[in-house]
């Protein structure tokens, strides 16, 4: 299938450098250029994904395999007690810059709530 002209389908296949954590068939983790906190990765489909809108029940156990990749790195980072924060932005009021689905993987400070 070709990929549209898509940022994060040239990391997957290394066309740009990127610092990448972890690939399985499924998803790439890798770190965040522009990190908002001491851990920031991004995870994402190897699929190319516009938005987490377009999601459909047969994209359950992608979803999920983004969510327990995250919850791996955090805990890999040694994050499991202090407490991470995940957040996957859709569409552009929620401030998606780049439209191939990630999924943000945070911590190392704490976070307020609500979000910005
Ligand atoms: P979002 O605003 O949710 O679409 O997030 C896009 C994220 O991609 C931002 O946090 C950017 O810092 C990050 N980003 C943009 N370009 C790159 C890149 N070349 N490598 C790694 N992360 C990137
Ligand atoms: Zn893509």
């Amino acid at each position: 299938m070709p990929t549209p002209d898509c940022l994060f389908c040239k990391i997957r296949d290394n066309q740009i450098p990127a610092t990448i954590t972890y690939r399985d068939d499924n998803v790439l983790a890798f770190k965040d250029i522009g990190p908002k906190a001491p851990l920031h990765q991004l995870v994402i489909p190897l699929r190319h994904v516009e938005l987490l809108a377009d999601a459909r029940p047969e994209d359950a156990e992608l979803y999920g395999q983004l969510m327990v990749t995250a919850a791996k790195i955090a805990r890999d980072a040694g994050h499991a007690e202090d407490g991470f924060r995940v957040v996957m932005n859709s569409g552009a009021n929620a401030g998606q810059t780049v439209f191939h689905v990630h999924l943000h993987v945070l911590a190392g400070r704490p976070f307020s709530w609500p979000p910005g």
